[in-house]
This record gives structure tokens, C-alpha cells and sequence, in this order.
């Protein structure tokens, strides 16, 4: 008998990050038709006006700027530190909490406002009871100083 070696598809670490079968990861959120105001994942009631029922479901941008962040020196045991815990300010709205990578935990080298991407990876190894990985979405900066015109 052969062992079933069929390729395992990594999970989504959070419920709005998509993996279509074709084309790239994305994130999805919703957009309040009244204000306009955007969140991620699925939402009846928008929290900006109260309005409910009234949200689109759209796919937010992968570009934004850092808004802010903290930089963790201690966390749940296992987890490497230090690390940046950023909150992101998505083009078209939306603001998101993840994980600022490619850069140095050190306030010298971090920027408010600077342009930042989302790209999307696998979470730091880690995997369910049954083996399966899972991907997750980061931050990581646009483009160093030595880049920009
Ligand atoms: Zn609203």
C-alpha cells in the first residue's frame, strides 16, 4: 500500500484572507455603503455610522502606510521576539493589525507613514493537528530610503 502524498493546501490563518485556486492571495473586507467606512472580513453592521445591512463585500488594497506600532520584546512562549506589531493604514481604508517584517526592531529604522505592502506567507512554520500549514499576511516595506526619488 502507498501512503496518500497528495499535496496539502495551506490554510488561511485568518478567515478574510482568501487562496483562490487561481491568481494571487488577497484580503477581503467590507465597505459601508452609507460612510464608507472599511473593515476587514465580514460585516453586517458597520461600525462607523450603525448603519446595517448595507456592506459590501469588497477586496482591500495591499498597499498602506504604517500607522503605528509597538515593538514586542516578550509574547507567548515559543514565539521568536523581538518582533513589530503594527497597526496599517490600507488605501481605500480599512485599518489592519499584523506583523511588520523586514525590518529591524529598532525605532531608528521605523517610520510613521511609511509605505508598506502586504505580502503573504507561511505563518512562521506553524501547522494544525493534522499537519497542515498555514499562510498568513504580513507587512514589509515598499521600498528602502535608497530606493525612493
Ligand atoms: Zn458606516
Amino acid at each position: 500500500m502507498t501512503q496518500d502524498k497528495t499535496m496539502r493546501k495551506p490554510l488561511p490563518v485568518v478567515d478574510f484572507l482568501k487562496l483562490p485556486d487561481v491568481g494571487d492571495p488577497y484580503l477581503e473586507g467590507s465597505k459601508c455603503q452609507n460612510c464608507g467606512a472599511v473593515f476587514p472580513g465580514a460585516r453586517k453592521t458597520c461600525a462607523g455610522c450603525g448603519t446595517r445591512n448595507h456592506m459590501e463585500t469588497i477586496r482591500l488594497s495591499n498597499r498602506g502606510k504604517l500607522y503605528s506600532y509597538s515593538i514586542v520584546h516578550r509574547s507567548f512562549p515559543g514565539v521568536p521576539v523581538p518582533y513589530i506589531s503594527a497597526v496599517v493604514a490600507l488605501e481605500g481604508g480599512c485599518a489592519l493589525k499584523g506583523c511588520l517584517i523586514d525590518t529591524a526592531p529598532d525605532p531608528a529604522k521605523v517610520a510613521f507613514d511609511m509605505p508598506v505592502k502586504v505580502v503573504f506567507q507561511d505563518a512562521r512554520g506553524q501547522k494544525d493537528k493534522d499537519g497542515n500549514s498555514y499562510v498568513s499576511y504580513f507587512f514589509s516595506p515598499e521600498h528602502t530610503k535608497e530606493e525612493s526619488r
